[in-house]
Formats: C-alpha cells, sequence, structure tokens
C-alpha cells in the first residue's frame, strides 16, 4: 500500500465523522445564507478545529460566497477546501540542508516520540542521508532498549549509553562520533518532562548549548511530537511546550484511530507552527512528511 493510500484509510474515522458530515452538509442546501455558514461553523467548532479556526474558515467563505455571488452548494464545497488549503499553508519541509544537522524530537511520554524517530531515520535513509540516533532518554533503560530496536529496524545507528546518565554528555558523544563517521543528521530522543517546566528547559538548553559548542553551524529542527487522538489537549500542551523551547516543527503521530485529525488545522492557523510530518500507523513506513493537498485530497475525496 503506498503511502496515500495508508493516509486515506488512516483518515477513515476523521473522514466519516467530521469531514464526511460537511460534505452531505453541503449536499443538503439548495442556497447557501447565514444559516447554511452558521451550521456549517457549529460542525466545524465541535470537530477538532476549535473556534479560533473555524471562525476564520467562515468568514472568508462568507466574503467568498458575497464577492463572487456564489449560490450552487458544489461551488461553496470547493470554495471550503480551497480555504482550508489556504488556512493550512505551504508545506514546510524539513530544514536538513547543511551537514551536519540536528533534529531534537521532544513531548511528552506516550505521544509517539521514540516511534518516530525510529520512522524518520527510515526515511531519511532511504533518501540518502547518513543518519545517527542518539539516546538522550535516558530516564528509563527500557526506553534506550526501545530506541536500539527501532534504529536497528531503520538501519542505522545509535548513540547510547546507560540509564540515568547525563542527556547532554550523551548529545556530545554522539556529536564527537558523528564527526568521526561523517554523518548527515543527527537525531536526539528526549525524555518527556513537561511536569516540570524548569527541567525540561533547563535539560534542552544544556543540550543546546552542548549542540552550540561542538558544531555551531549546524541546522536545526526541534520538533514537538503531538498525539491526534488526545484532540484539543493536544494543542494545550503544545502551547506549554512552546513557552519552554523553540519548536521549529510539529510531528503529529495517531491520526489513524482518531476522528480527531481536524486538530491539524487549529494547530497551524492558532500556533503558527508548520506540521512537519504525520504518522497513521504503528509501522515504520506509517510516517511521511505532511503534504497539504494530500492530506485534504484524503479528507475529501
Ligand atoms: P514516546 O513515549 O513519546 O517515546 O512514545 P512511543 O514512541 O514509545 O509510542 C507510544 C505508543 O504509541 C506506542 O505503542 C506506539 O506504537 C504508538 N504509536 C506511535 N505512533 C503511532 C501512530 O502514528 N499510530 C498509532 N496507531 N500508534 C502510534
Ligand atoms: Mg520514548
Amino acid at each position: 500500500m503506498g503511502f496515500f493510500e495508508k493516509l486515506r484509510s488512516g483518515l477513515t474515522k476523521t473522514r466519516d465523522s467530521v469531514f464526511g458530515k460537511i460534505d452531505s452538509f453541503f449536499k443538503s442546501f439548495s442556497k447557501v445564507d447565514e444559516d447554511v455558514l452558521d451550521e456549517l461553523e457549529e460542525i466545524l467548532i465541535t470537530s477538532d478545529v476549535g473556534v479560533q479556526a473555524s471562525e476564520e474558515i467562515i468568514e472568508q467563505l462568507r466574503e467568498k460566497v458575497k464577492d463572487e455571488h456564489i449560490s450552487d452548494p458544489a461551488l461553496v464545497r470547493e470554495e471550503f477546501i480551497n480555504i482550508l488549503k489556504g488556512i493550512i499553508g505551504e508545506n514546510r519541509n524539513l530544514n536538513i540542508s547543511s551537514t551536519p544537522s540536528v533534529i531534537l524530537i521532544i513531548g511528552v511520554n506516550g505521544v509517539g516520540k521514540t516511534t518516530s524517530i525510529g520512522k524518520i531515520a527510515k526515511y531519511l535513509k532511504d533518501s540518502g542521508k547518513k543518519v545517527l540516533v542518539a539516546a538522550a532518554d535516558t530516564f528509563r533503560a527500557a526506553a534506550i532498549e526501545q530506541l536500539t530496536v527501532w534504529t536497528e529496524r531503520a538501519g542505522v545507528d545509535i548513540i547510547a549509553q546507560s540509564e540515568g546518565s547525563d542527556p547532554a554528555a550523551v548529545v556530545y558523544d554522539a556529536i564527537a562520533s558523528m564527526k568521526s563517521r561523517k554523518s548527515d543528521v543527527l537525531i536526539v530522543d528526549t525524555a518527556g518532562r513537561l511536569h516540570n517546566k524548569k527541567n525540561l528547559m533547563d535539560e534542552l538548553s544544556k543540550i543546546s548549548r552542548v549542540i552550540e559548542r561542538e558544531i555551531p553551524d549546524a541546522s536545526r529542527e526541534t520538533l514537538l511530537v503531538i498525539d491526534a487522538t488526545t484532540g484539543q489537549n493536544g494543542l494545550v500542551q503544545a502551547k506549554e511546550f512552546i513557552n519552554s523551547a523553540n519548536i521549529t516543527g510539529i510531528i503529529l503521530t495517531k491520526l489513524d484511530g482518531t476522528a480527531k485529525g481536524g486538530i491539524v488545522i487549529p494547530i497551524i492557523s492558532e500556533l503558527k507552527i508548520p506540521v512537519k510530518f504525520i504518522g497513521v500507523g504503528e509501522g515504520i513506513d506509517d510516517m511521511q512528511p505532511f503534504d497539504v493537498d494530500e492530506f485534504t485530497t484524503a479528507l475529501f475525496e
């Protein structure tokens, strides 16, 4: 199965419960008026699109309908999809243009950090990059073992120390190793510790200082992993992280098995942070760069 089919099948619940509802809604009226727009806004708000993004979408649609005298529901539907695409914006690729580059992966426990690292390592390796992974979640031995299994699956190298060691020291080790192996990309797993913001900030800045000192010219990404099944809570979580770290992108996981896929929209429109990868399953090939056209097509067609 190609990724688009996986994406489409992964988004089944979101499509059926939310966007399917919108689609049948577009077939249910003959002329668009204020009531129709209100009802559409209601559907969006009650799905995980949220109040702010829903209002923005409806406002744009209202203007479009008025300015261009559109009344045909099929055309309104088309405009609606265009507005949605516009709000999601352009695809934003991973910034790993210079060698070496570093990708820090952060997020609370259980959202899918380690799994995503395995998938992204495989994806980057397949695209010709030499990838190294640093096991800087040293909190539990099981976390290091789990990451080791994923790097074996992906066929990339890993640098790890024992449980309880200093995460910044692991990163230091990994950078030294990266230099001697001439790796292109270093992906760093971290422990999820949102419950202690200061702890998290201290740890991330310590890791950052090591990177800045050792490889000052490296491209940097700090990707926050959000579990799509948590819906609006994921958004709240993201806001907290934005206050403690310089997040450059989101990895949205577990879009399969949830009806809350609409959360992509407020993440991008409210937080102004690009979604760079989406996960639609537990397998190593179940993650791809986020693509606006593919995503909206998978939702509506
Ligand atoms: P971490 O604590 O953030 O490192 O999270 P893990 O990578 O250990 O993942 C936690 C659980 O989420 C595991 O059971 C994964 O298999 C599962 N998981 C991660 N990504 C996805 C996804 O895209 N889809 C599904 N269905 N499960 C996922
Ligand atoms: Mg983990």
